[in-house]
């Protein structure tokens, strides 16, 4: 792909966009950015932009500057059915994510994990496993680090370990990855993607351009993932906590096990009891990595030390403190129904549960069976409050809490020894906080708040 002189609109100034923005430059491109904020809050990231001779427009996006353009890259944050996008479409105007940019770019092999639930995880546990197999690894996307930001440093014979979002899937092409994971497919972002048969499709992508030379790692025990297995061309290759698969990891007597082909003998991984996250969800995602792991060419030894050796990424089940008896877990990151669920099932009955924040359309229902057998209370916070209080109701004892400030007070002064506070949302932090991450700080503070009256 020849950028130089190539008239380039980048739509969407988040982390990726502006990434996008300077590789381009860089490489010869006129480039243009878009975005729907004012200048005002974009006014951070203005002066490197005009700095580097790229052009920004703020506070709306002009259908003019839409179509004199050579290339649309669009940021993983704006919906490809925004007006603008779906027409220059119709012109065919190649319209692209910055996944697919960087990918045209990076030298060597892409190990892409994808999935509702565990990619921050799985990516950056993958990351650590093939440094300590002595190979070349570069860990990027959705994980926080753009794409485009490895090209420079990839060689021929680099791993990228890359995260990839439905989101980032959505716009590719060409993205082919050496090996793609797909760890679960579970109710997600259905206010954007519309339905769950569109969401599972956008995740698909992720094998969409490999061939019978790629492998394509999934997960046996979730259906909508399995059923993937029909339309992909690649290599399949399983993992499964509940049986042996023909090739792949799973379980057994206690240990991680892996056969690369059918008629291959087992190879002995690791202990169960050696693994140190939290959660019978983290297994799943250690079997996907010790997987995807053992195809990139890593040996055992150096998987099992990487895994023992592993910690929590912070706001995944990330514990803060004990204080008076009483256990406090950050798991800001459970932003969806199925991540708290599996948050809860990783502690006995006692817990006091803290839910809410902006709504995505969820059905909170589904956490009605768990709830009964180990929650002792819900607290709720946030605007999806009322939704969630109207599903649960007559379920489990709720204490409408409105800020998370309320809901950890009251969960501190009820929870007895031996008992369990988690923040496990089901919701995104946009009504009330910047972000995940931010939400579970200001938790962790509030916390350590605790400390002169809960000790
Ligand atoms: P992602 O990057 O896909 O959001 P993370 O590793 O950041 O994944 O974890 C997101 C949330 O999902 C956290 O609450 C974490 O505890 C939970 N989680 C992690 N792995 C899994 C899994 N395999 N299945 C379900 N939930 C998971």
């Amino acid at each position: 792909m020849d950028l130089k002189g190539k008239k380039v609109l980048v739509v969407g100034l988040g982390k990726s966009g502006l990434a996008a923005a300077l590789f381009l430059r860089r490489r010869g491109a006129q480039v243009t950015v878009s975005d729907v904020r004012s200048a005002e809050a974009l006014a951070k990231d203005i002066p490197a932009l005009l700095d580097a001779g790229i052009m920004v427009e703020a506070g709306g996006h002009g259908l003019l500057t839409f179509r004199r353009q050579d290339l649309i890259v669009v940021s993983p944050g704006v919906p490809l059915d925004t007006p603008e996008l779906a027409q220059v479409k119709s012109f065919g105007l190649p319209v692209i994510g910055e996944l697919e940019l960087a990918a045209r770019f990076l030298k060597g092999k892409m190990l892409a994990i994808t999935g509702s639930n565990g990619k921050t995880t799985t990516t950056a546990l993958l990351g650590e496993i093939l440094e300590a197999a002595g190979l070349p690894t570069l860990v990027g996307g959705n994980i926080g680090v753009p794409v485009v930001a490895l090209i420079d440093d990839s060689t021929d014979e680099t791993w990228s370990v890359l995260e990839v979002s439905s989101f980032q899937l959505e716009s590719t092409e060409l993205f082919r990855p050496a090996i793609a994971v797909i760890l679960n497919i579970t109710p997600d972002h259905l206010d954007r993607h519309g339905s769950f048969e569109n969401y599972a499709l956008a995740k698909e992508r992720i094998f969409a351009a490999q061939t019978a030379e790629d492998c394509l790692v999934l997960n046996a025990d979730n259906p909508p993932t399995a059923a993937a297995a029909a339309r992909s061309a690649a290599k399949v290759y399983w993992f499964s906590v509940e049986h042996p698969v023909e090739q792949g990891a799973w379980l057994q007597h206690g240990s991680v096990v892996y056969r690369p082909a059918a008629d291959a003998p087992i190879e002995n991984i690791m202990l169960l009891s050696k693994i140190p996250l939290k959660g019978a969800h983290n297994v799943e995602n250690v079997l996907a990595a010790v997987c995807a792991a053992r195809l990139a060419g890593a040996p055992a030894e150096a998987i099992a030390k990487a895994i023992e050796d592993f910690r929590a990424v912070e706001h995944r089940l990330e514990y803060v403190a004990t204080l008076n008896g009483v256990e406090f877990y950050n798991d800001s990151k459970a932003t969806n129904v199925d991540a708290t669920a599996k948050a809860i099932s990783a502690f006995p009955p006692g817990i006091h549960l803290i839910l809410g924040g902006k709504d995505k359309g969820s059905d909170y229902t589904q956490l009605n069976q768990l709830l009964r057998e180990r929650v002792n209370a819900v607290y709720t916070i946030g605007s999806a409050a009322a939704k969630i209080e109207a599903h649960l109701r007559g379920v489990i004892t709720i204490h409408s809490c409105g800020t998370l400030e309320k809901a950890v007070n009251a969960a501190a002064t009820a929870a007895r020894p031996g008992e369990v506070v988690l923040l496990a949302p089901a919701c995104s932090s946009f009504d009330q906080f910047e972000s995940y991450e931010h939400r579970g700080r200001v938790f962790k503070e509030l916390v350590n708040e605790c400390r002169s009256w809960k000790v």
